[in-house]
Formats: structure tokens, C-alpha cells, sequence
């Protein structure tokens, strides 16, 4: 049922729109809207389709759980069958099915083919908790809590999104004022660190319809060592300047009107979120950073809705894009974002307590710093007068945020294209192709000789060093994961 068309309602359609009316999400949003106006983060027509997606997705949601509550144990033909009746993609079903699951709703138990050598997906057996929702109505907290459990990424989509612009990201922390906040859990919703449903960003990545593994560097369509060919771009990027090199062809081609990035503010060495609006301000952006920086922060800024954005940020921004792509509720600024292109992502500091920290362990003086680069198993620092200082990583490891010890993705593996430099030769770059649209973008790479190119396969260290290394990031996460689980504290649900 769409609440936006005229259609026949039968009384299951009214029960399904009477439990919507009813969620918590919904009813906030609707009793707020006077409030939400004031702010001027959303017009009132950006509001209003902001309003009906939300419903048009909680009507479906809840007759996909009213459609399993027929039953005591679903599996994944009931599921095809619903997808069937209702005209949509198994995806997108498989997408709410988790959504239900993160709200208590449902449970999931996977059924696995065992072999020898491998163990893939079979089945889903899906239990339904709670038949009649009106006893249990999934409540969504405000992101407070994922700042207090130390366990937010620094991505900034919460702040980005917010409706009553009450949400600050300084330094890598984050707080809710609380006299402005509504209630409405939007910020809950989009956060990548309250659930991710990690099974459902693969399929849509591989523009699939099973669930499968894809180990530890996510699913891609190809790999490769490349390095840009752009001269001015050559001199200033730290390893094969191909993220800049996307980004200068995407402005020169008019395929986007901004770009969404980190450059270095007025505090030396402390990157703050910019929007990129040509492709001379590209080089202001390059260069890797390690401290922690909100880029998604600026999708509140009126000047991106309704234009064509690409956004270069970490792993953890990539999923909390794609999160949304996903769970579209029909964000203006989220609905621009055409281009996602990763970074590799180790783990990322905090200004003070790690950045200037690291310096001082160096004996080097912030203002003094040239360049920064994580390899081989060292934290570099190159000085202005050519000196080359480094620290064993696992020595300034304890300098990084806590809330990045849970992050499993060191690859970006919800980008369209990923680009770091583990796995490629020095000055080179490696580079993964995840979807349609970075492929796309890569091969006009190379057809504008923009860029050269190698199969991964013929350079060193290649992609055996790199799936061992995020293999490592991802056990590491699991470990603190597990830990919180055990000490009954909150964490990422992925
Ligand atoms: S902080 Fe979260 S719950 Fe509060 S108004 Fe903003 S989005 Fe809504
Ligand atoms: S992870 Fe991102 S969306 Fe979630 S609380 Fe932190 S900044 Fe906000
Ligand atoms: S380690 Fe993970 S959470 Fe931390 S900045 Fe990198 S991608 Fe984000």
C-alpha cells in the first residue's frame, strides 16, 4: 500500500496503518512538525516527503511482520512470496525483514550448507517475537547514547540529518542538546553504529539477492594498482592521488556540483569537513588524514539538496550512506549523494589526546609536519627539513579513539570505489571497483588517460597483504564487540 496513491484498503491495510501512526518515529515526527519548521533545516515540502516515505516504508514493514505473524516459523520462500505479492525486490524485503529484527520484532536464525572447504547460506528461519505490536513499540533514543557508549565512528550523518539541527561533532565528540531535541530518533535511525545490516549492504552491492561472505575486503567487481597521471595532482597527493583524480574528472565532466571532503583547518594538521566546489579546490582536500573529521556533517547545508554530490570520507561514512540509500526516507542532501568513494581506514585519532600526542612521542613540533603516513607497520611523520620520524603502530595504537575499536571495515565496502595504498607498490595506489557506477568511473579514468593502470595481480604486495591486515582489523573489532556484549553495554548491532 502507498499512503501518496489512491488504491482499495482493506482492513489489513488499515491495521498496518494504524500500528505506523502509532510508532514512536512517525508520531514525533508529525507532532513536531511546527518545531521541525521553525528550524529551517527542511521546507515544508522536504518535510512532507520526508513524512511519507517514512510511512510508506512503516506500512510495508509492518504487513511484512503481519504476513509472518500467520505463521510460527517463516523461512526465505514465505519471504519471496511476500516480495512477490507486493511488486518489490527480494533485496528490499530482506532489508525491512532486518529491520524488524533490529527492532525486536522478529528473530533471525541463519541456516548454513556445510561443506569441507566452505559454509554458505541456505535458509532463513524467522521466528516472530511480538505478534501485536501495540504491546511493544520500538523506541528510537536519540544518539546521546552512542556518544556515551563510546562507540560512534565520528561519521556526522546524525548532525547532518538532524531536523532540529541539535547535534555537535567537536574533536570527535558528540552531544545532543537536549532542550532542542524532539525526540523523533531520526539520528538513531541513520547512524551506522546503532545497526548495520551488514548481510543486506552486500547484496546491494553486488546487485544480488542471496545472502553470502565476501570475507575480509567486502565484495568487488575488480582490483587494481593505478596512480594518476594529473601532474599538479601527482605533486601534492601522499601515495597514487587517484581519489583527487575521480574527483577532477567528475567536476570537469559537470557529473557532480560538489564534493563532500576534508581539508585542513586553521589548527595545523586538524582536518575540518569542506565542501568542494570546483576542481581547483580539489588539492586542498589531498592527502590522507588521521584525525577524525565529520564530513557528513555538511548534508545540512541547503546548498547541496537537490544537486549532485560525491563524497570522498572512511569506511564508516561509506556505510552510513549506503545504510541510507537502503532505508530511504527521502533525506534532500542524502538523495544527491551519486558517487561514493571510499578511503582505506586503519583507525583514526583524536586531535589532542592522539594527533599532537603522537607528536610529542616523536618530539616533533605540529607546526613542523610535512607530511603523515601509516606503512608497514609504522606511523610516519616527515618534517619540513626532510627528516623521516616513525613509531611502531602497536606503540601509538592505544593514541586512537575508542569508539574506532569496534569498526570491522578497513576497506571501505560500501563505497562504489575504494582506494588506499595496503596491497599496492609505493606511490601507487589500490584500488577496488565495488558497483556498476565505479567501475564506470574508473575505465573513464583510464579512457581520459588520466590515470595508469595494473591488475593487482602483477604488482607487490597485492591483495593477500590486504586481506590479511583487514582480516586483522575485523577479529580485533569483533574481540571489542564481544566484550561489550559480555559487560551488558551497548554496541554496533551489525
Ligand atoms: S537529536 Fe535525534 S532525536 Fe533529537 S531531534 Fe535530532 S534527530 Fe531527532
Ligand atoms: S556514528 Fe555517525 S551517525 Fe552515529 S552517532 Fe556517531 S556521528 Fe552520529
Ligand atoms: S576506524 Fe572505522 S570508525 Fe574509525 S574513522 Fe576509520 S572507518 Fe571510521
Amino acid at each position: 500500500m502507498n499512503m501518496t496513491k489512491k488504491g482499495d484498503i482493506n482492513w489489513i491495510d488499515l491495521k498496518n496503518v494504524a500500528n505506523t501512526l502509532d510508532s514512536y518515529r512517525v508520531r514525533n515526527f508529525i507532532d513536531s512538525k511546527g518545531d521541525i519548521l521553525e528550524t529551517e533545516v527542511y521546507n515544508e515540502t522536504e518535510y512532507d516527503k520526508i513524512l511519507f516515505q517514512m510511512i510508506d516504508q512503516e506500512i510495508l514493514k509492518y504487513s511484512l511482520l503481519n504476513y509472518l505473524s500467520q505463521k510460527e516459523v517463516n523461512n526465505l520462500s514465505f519471504i519471496q512470496e511476500f516480495s512477490s505479492e507486493k511488486q518489490i525486490e527480494l533485496k528490499k524485503t530482506l532489508s525491512l525483514l532486518k529491520l524488524l529484527e533490529a527492532e525486536g520484532l522478529i528473530s533471525l536464525e541463519y541456516v548454513y550448507k556445510e561443506s569441507e572447504d566452505k559454509k554458505e547460506f541456505k535458509d532463513l528461519n524467522i521466528i516472530v517475537e511480538n505478534k501485536d505490536i501495540s504491546n511493544f513499540k520500538p523506541i528510537y533514543e536519540p544518539v546521546q547514547l552512542v556518544f556515551d557508549e563510546e562507540i560512534c565512528s565520528g561519521c556526522g550523518l546524525c548532525s547532518g540529518i538532524c531536523p532540529m539541527d541539535c547535534i555537535t561533532i567537536e574533536n570527535g565528540h558528540g552531544n545532543v542538546d537536549d532542550d532542542k531535541c524532539i525526540r523523533c530518533g531520526l539520528c538513531y535511525f541513520v547512524c551506522p553504529r546503532t545497526y548495520l545490516p551488514t548481510d543486506i549492504l552486500d547484496i546491494y552491492q553486488e546487485n544480488g539477492s542471496v545472502i553470502k561472505n565476501f570475507g575480509n575486503i567486502g565484495f568487488f567487481l575488480d582490483a587494481y594498482a593505478a596512480r594518476t597521471k594529473v601532474d599538479e595532482i601527482r605533486e601534492k597527493c601522499q601515495d597514487g592521488g587517484v581519489t583527487s583524480t575521480c574527483l577532477h574528472y567528475l567536476f570537469s565532466n559537470d557529473l557532480i556540483d560538489y564534493a563532500i571532503g576534508a581539508k585542513m583547518g586553521d589548527e595545523p594538521w586538524k582536518p575540518e569537513p569542506t565542501i568542494i566546489e570546483n576542481k581547483n579546490q580539489i588539492l586542498e582536500t589531498a592527502g590522507t588524514k588521521y584525525v577524525n573529521n565529520p564530513n557528513l556533517s555538511l548534508l545540512n547545508n541547503g546548498e547541496l539538496k537537490n544537486k549532485k554530490i560525491a563524497v570522498t570520507g572512511v569506511p564508516c561514512q561509506m556505510q552510513a550512506l549506503l545504510k541510507n540509500k537502503i532505508y530511504d526516507i527521502g533525506i534532500p542532501s542524502l538523495n544527491a549523494v551519486e558517487y561514493r568513494i571510499g578511503i582505506f581506514c586503519m583507525e583514526s585519532f583524536g586531535y589532542n589526546e592522539g594527533f599532537l600526542k603522537i607528536c610529542e612521542k616523536l618530539e616533533v613540533d605540529v607546526n613542523d609536519v610535512q607530511k603523515t603516513d601509516i606503512n608497514k607497520g609504522k606511523f610516519f611523520i616527515y618534517t619540513k627539513d626532510g627528516q623521516e620520524l616513525a613509531a611502531p603502530i602497536k606503540e601509538v595504537t592505544s593514541l586512537a579513539r575508542e569508539d574506532c575499536e569496534v569498526c570491522f571495515d578497513l576497506t571501505s565496502e560500501s563505497a562504489d570505489i575504494s582506494i588506499g595504498s595496503i596491497g599496492a607498490p609505493s606511490g601507487w595506489n589500490c584500488v577496488l571497483i565495488r558497483t556498476e557506477k565505479g567501475k564506470e568511473l574508473f575505465n573513464a579514468l583510464l579512457e581520459n588517460d588520466l590515470i595508469e593502470s595494473k591488475s593487482i595481480s602483477e604488482v607487490k604486495p597485492g591483495l593477500g597483504l590486504l586481506k590479511k591486515i583487514a582480516g586483522g582489523k575485523r577479529k580485533k573489532s569483533q574481540k571489542h564487540i564481544d566484550t561489550k556484549r559480555e559487560e551488558h553495554k551497548i554496541y554496533p548491532r551489525y
